[in-house]
C-alpha cells in the first residue's frame, strides 16, 4: 500500500509566469564568455626566450630599450612596401610601381618609429642614405625575381592573428596568406636578409609553425604550404606541415610557456651565450660578458606582444 504523497511545500509554490520570463530576457547575456587569457606568446618572444631566457627578460620584463639598426628598419621599409602593392590593381604591380614606393614607405617608419632618425644622423652628405635606399630598391628587384604579384590575389596582409589555447594567447601577425580556388592556405613570409644554412632550416621555420598552428586552430584548415621568402639572395624555404606536427608544436608552446612562468616566479631567467650575442643590445648588462642586470623587479610583468617595441631576431 502506497502512502499518500507528503505536502511538499517547495513545490507548492506557484510556477514563474510569463512576466518573469520576459523579465529575465530584458537582461543581455553573453552568449559566450570570452577565455580566460593568462598570458601571451608571439613567435618573436617565443623564440627569443629558447635563444636565450635573459634576452626575453630584458625584452619583456625590463623592457630595455634597443638602437635601431640600418637592415632592420630597411626590412620594415620593404615589408610596408610588399603590403602596399596588392592595394595596387594588379597591372600596376610592377617593379617601378613599388620603388616609387619607397619614400613613402621610409616617411611611414619614421612617424611609427621617430628612433630611425638616429641612423643617419652623421650622414652628413646623404652618401649613406642614398646607399640605403638603394640597397632596399635592389631587394625588391628580387622580390619580383621570386614571384609575379600581378598574378597573384591574396586573401590578407599584415594579418593579426590569434588564439587563446589553455589560458595562453598566441598571437601574431602574418606578411601574407593565400588561398587556392580549392580553399588551400598558403602563409608567406618575407625576409630581407639571405637564406638560412640547412642547421638552421628549423629555426626559421619556427615562426612559421607558429602562424600555421594558429590559422589551424581558427579556421580548421592546416595550411598547406608555409613559404619564406628571402629576398637577399632570391631563395625561398617551403615547408608542408601537418595536424601531428603542429599538434606537437603546440605542446612545444606550452612547454616554453609554462619554462617562462617558472622563470617568472623564480626570478632566474639565465643567459644563453651564443655567436648571436655579438648582435645583443644587452652585452655590457649580461653576466656572461662581466655584466649586471638591472634588479629582478618585485612585481614583474610581461608585457603584452601587442605592445612589443620592433625587437628584430638577433640574427648575423
Ligand atoms: S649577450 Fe648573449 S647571453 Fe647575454 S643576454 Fe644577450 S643573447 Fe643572452
Amino acid at each position: 500500500m502506497t502512502s499518500p504523497e507528503p505536502d511538499l511545500p517547495e513545490l507548492s509554490v506557484p510556477t514563474p509566469s510569463v512576466v518573469a520570463m520576459t523579465q529575465v530576457s530584458d537582461v543581455e547575456v553573453p552568449a559566450e564568455l570570452p577565455p580566460v587569457v593568462l598570458g601571451s606568446l608571439s613567435p618573436s618572444r617565443a623564440a627569443d626566450f629558447k635563444t636565450c631566457p635573459l634576452l626575453y627578460r630584458f625584452r619583456c620584463i625590463d623592457r630595455l630599450p634597443e638602437t635601431p639598426s640600418r637592415a632592420a628598419t630597411r626590412g620594415t621599409m620593404v615589408h610596408a612596401v610588399l603590403e602596399s602593392l596588392f592595394d595596387l590593381p594588379s597591372a600596376e604591380r610592377t617593379l617601378d610601381s613599388a620603388r616609387q614606393m619607397l619614400p613613402s614607405a621610409w616617411a611611414r617608419v619614421r612617424e611609427e618609429a621617430p628612433e630611425v632618425d638616429t641612423l643617419f644622423s652623421e650622414d652628413t652628405d646623404g652618401s649613406d642614405f642614398a646607399g640605403w635606399m638603394e640597397s632596399a630598391a635592389e631587394l625588391l628587384g628580387n622580390y619580383f625575381r621570386l614571384e609575379d604579384p600581378s598574378r597573384l590575389e591574396p586573401e590578407s596582409r599584415e594579418q593579426r592573428v590569434e588564439i587563446v589555447i589553455d589560458g595562453l594567447q598566441l598571437r601574431g601577425i602574418v606578411d601574407r596568406v593565400d588561398v587556392s580556388p580549392a580553399g588551400d592556405l598558403r602563409v608567406v613570409d618575407y625576409k630581407t636578409g639571405a637564406s638560412p644554412r640547412e642547421a638552421f632550416e628549423a629555426k626559421a621555420l619556427f615562426q612559421m609553425k607558429f602562424y600555421a598552428l594558429v590559422l589551424w586552430r581558427t579556421r580548421g584548415v592546416v595550411p598547406r604550404q608555409l613559404r619564406l621568402m628571402y629576398l637577399a639572395d632570391t631563395d625561398t624555404l617551403s615547408y608542408a606541415p601537418d595536424a601531428e606536427e603542429l599538434t606537437r608544436f603546440e605542446r612545444t608552446l606550452m612547454a616554453i610557456w609554462a619554462a617562462i612562468q617558472r622563470a617568472m616566479q623564480t626570478g632566474d631567467f639565465r643567459p644563453s651565450p651564443s655567436r648571436l650575442c655579438d648582435w645583443c643590445d644587452h652585452k655590457a648588462l649580461c653576466p656572461a660578458f662581466g655584466g649586471t642586470p638591472p634588479p629582478f623587479p618585485q612585481n614583474p610583468v610581461l608585457t603584452d606582444p601587442r605592445d612589443d617595441p620592433p625587437a628584430p631576431p638577433l640574427t648575423p
